[in-house]
């Protein structure tokens, strides 16, 4: 008997999420994990770490409830937002609950699901890429959590306006809970669904400090809900989830400092990430260029030879080619002036 044998059937048969491939390099452009281009450095004092940290360190929190507009009780702090995702469906869903998820989208709702043997039922977005909502409101029987990626990712456009989330919220009161995922909802052009929260206990948000704040290495992600669920939340999370030095880092990134230089990145990755749209634009062997309110781009290409070709070249981007139908796309994080250059140089030579 092999031993594979022993794991639950659901994880034999899991098609896991592969990782953009970790890549230590200064000389290559890695424009495929949707990292901020910018990282400040942080330093620790010296400290002893022979204590256990505090469950949900108070005083990160306190800085993330300033910065996001709520109140503490409001927030649960995760190792990244990617704990967040799988934790709701342990506190929510039973064997026999479903999910829905829209797909194009990231990936990590379905993976969590099928870990935890939970059905995953698929409502793709509709033609122009937003959430179909007379379609998840036929659907909803058994359905507990409900996943919006706004911004969507590998997308990159707003799959919903904050209106569309109300009516979802109110077509799902009393039987599902909406989750935004908000990862990148700093570099979209709308406001958060954040207001919200107080009108509709039915709804939670997801947040992390890996992309506009630049710390995706430090793992740090916060879910954001009415009091009743982050208590529902605290019971089954992980025992002391967030490090000693995590606290530290987010706490000093959550400054006033902290957060104008975020704000400023920010600024700088919006303002490259225009010019990048119209220079792929001009890239013939770039089909389609997708507009963007994330970090990111969404493109599609006439050959699939393109990717590999960046590649050769020390670029790296996203295949996402099985996302859009036959399409054959990727999706680019918007990286520093001189990786942009780099690429748009490489995409002109391609033929
Ligand atoms: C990057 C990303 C996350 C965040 O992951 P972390 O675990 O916080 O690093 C969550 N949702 C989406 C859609 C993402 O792209």
């Amino acid at each position: 008997m092999s031993i594979e044998k022993l794991a639950r059937k659901n994880i034999q048969n899991l098609k896991p999420y592969v990782a953009a491939s970790y890549i230590n390099s200064t000389d290559t452009a890695l424009l495929n994990a949707n990292e901020s281009a910018f990282g400040e450095q942080y330093e620790l004092v010296l400290q002893a770490y022979n204590r256990y940290p505090e469950g949900q360190p108070s005083e990160l929190i306190k800085r993330y409830a300033q910065y996001a507009g709520v109140l503490a009780e409001n927030i649960l702090v995760t190792r990244g937002s990617d704990e967040g995702i799988e934790l709701l469906m342990k506190v929510f869903c039973e064997s026999s609950d479903k999910i829905i998820y829209c797909p194009p989208t990231f990936v990590m709702y379905r993976i969590a699901a099928e870990t935890l043997g939970i059905q995953a039922q698929s409502i793709p977005l509709d033609e122009n890429l937003q959430v179909d909502v007379a379609k998840i409101e036929q659907a909803l029987d058994g359905v507990k959590l409900i996943y919006v990626c706004n911004p969507n990712n590998p997308t990159g456009n707003l799959t919903s306006t904050v209106d569309k989330i109300e009516t979802l919220l109110k077509i799902a009161q009393e039987k599902s809970i909406v989750v935004v995922d908000e990862a990148y909802i700093e570099f979209a052009n709308t406001v958060s669904v954040i207001n919200l929260l107080k009108k509709y206990p039915n709804l939670i948000i997801l947040r992390t400090l890996s992309k506009a704040f630049g710390l995706a290495g430090l793992r740090c992600g916060f879910t954001l809900a009415s009091p009743n669920i982050i208590s529902l939340l605290i019971k089954s999370v992980a025992p002391y989830p967030v490090p000693t030095p995590v606290a530290a880092i987010a706490e000093m990134a959550l400054t006033s400092e902290g957060v104008k230089i975020t704000q400023r990145n920010v600024e700088k990755l919006i303002s490259l990430r225009n010019s990048l749209i119209e220079q792929l634009k001009q890239c013939s062997c770039i089909k389609k260029v997708f507009n963007s309110d994330a970090n990111f781009i969404l493109v599609t290409f006439f050959s699939d030879k393109v990717i590999s070709y960046l590649a050769n070249q020390n670029i790296m981007i996203r295949d996402q080619t099985g996302q859009l139908g036959e399409e054959i796309c990727a999706r680019i994080t918007v990286g520093t002036m001189d990786d942009n250059e780099k690429l748009i140089k490489a995409l002109m030579l391609f033929n």
